[in-house]
């Protein structure tokens, strides 16, 4: 019996959004909006996500002793995560400073802060948190030994998920433990050494797959998913919804498909339904002001 649907390793930033009639250049300054401070990160979304949905998660993560990591741990507990995991340092909590223009385009600088202090250790000393959680979800805003050390801790039956955001060369060790490996276009390029080799999304799931994961899943916005596994290569419908805001789309999907994939669902079954979560979604501002609950998933 798991204690935990999903546990989430990642990262848990502040998003500070200033919205600018331009985005400055190189010695400029501009004047923008008053400032609104988001909780972010990909591993933050991805836990709030699934706790949104109603799966049992918990989230190691680290993030620093001051506001913007009190503000990760309230709206990480409002949404229904355990953070049993999160530990809180001397290092600030990661931050993206976010200039939006008016057509939706934007500049972000990332400061990992805390984000880059999880390490191999703090996984070790969380044992017993991978043996209570069914399914294991990592992105990649959090040192690359951190992830390996994850892989090394699973639990002999559960399940490892990961979004190699961003994107980077990952060891096979890595990429053999991975079931699903979730990719956007712009992941899957990078993963496959900076060209996709062919225009369709098929084939990409296909020479992914052949490096070393069980299975890859691959998102394509709008036009929805494919799945790849042992059975071959499938399609997954979209869902058609009026965007207003993409941000953390991604990450409500592997959310959704790691919960549902622990709870006996098939691949492709389970990539229907994170598709359903991900137009879901966009249809509402922000990343985790966006998530839906399991009730607004089906009233979709
Ligand atoms: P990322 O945010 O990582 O780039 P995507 O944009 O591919 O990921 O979005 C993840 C998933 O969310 C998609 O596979 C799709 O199921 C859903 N989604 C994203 N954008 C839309 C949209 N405009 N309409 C419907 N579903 C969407």
């Amino acid at each position: 019996m798991y204690d935990y649907d999903l546990l989430v390793v990642g990262s848990a930033n502040a998003d500070l959004v200033i919205g600018v009639e331009r985005r400055p250049g190189a010695g400029e300054t501009v004047l923008g909006s008053d400032l609104a401070v988001h909780p972010g990160g990909k591993g933050a979304n991805q836990a709030a996500a699934a706790a949104r949905l109603g799966a049992r998660t918990a989230l190691l993560a680290r993030v620093g002793d001051d506001d913007h990591g009190r503000l990760l741990l309230e709206s990480q507990r409002s949404a229904g995560v355990d953070t049993v995991g999160v530990l809180v340092g001397e290092v600030p909590t990661g931050v993206a400073l976010i200039t939006v223009d008016p057509s939706g385009d934007n500049s972000i600088v990332v400061s990992p802060g805390a984000n880059g202090r999880l390490t191999p250790q703090d996984v070790r000393a969380a044992v017993s948190l991978f043996h209570a959680s069914r399914v294991v979800s990592v992105q990649l805003e959090i040192p690359l030994e951190t992830v390996v050390e994850v892989v090394r801790n699973l639990a002999p039956e559960s399940r490892f998920v990961l979004n190699p955001s961003p994107p980077r060369p990952l060891p096979r060790e890595v990429l053999d433990a991975c079931d699903p490996l979730v990719v956007n276009e712009h992941e899957a390029r990078v993963l496959l050494g900076g060209s996709l080799v062919s225009e369709e999304p098929e084939d990409w799931a296909r020479i992914l797959r052949a490096k070393g994961p069980r299975s890859v899943v691959v998102t394509l916005g709008a036009e929805g998913a494919l799945v790849a596994s042992a059975e071959g290569v499938s399609r997954v419908p979209s869902v058609k919804v009026d965007a207003v805001d993409t941000t953390g789309a991604g990450d409500a999907f592997t959310a959704a498909l790691a919960w549902k994939l622990g709870t006996g669902t098939d691949l492709a079954g389970a990539a229907a339904y994170a598709a359903r979560v991900g137009a879901a979604a966009v249809t509402k501002a922000g990343a985790q002001a966006s998530y839906p609950t399991a009730a607004e998933v089906d009233a979709l």
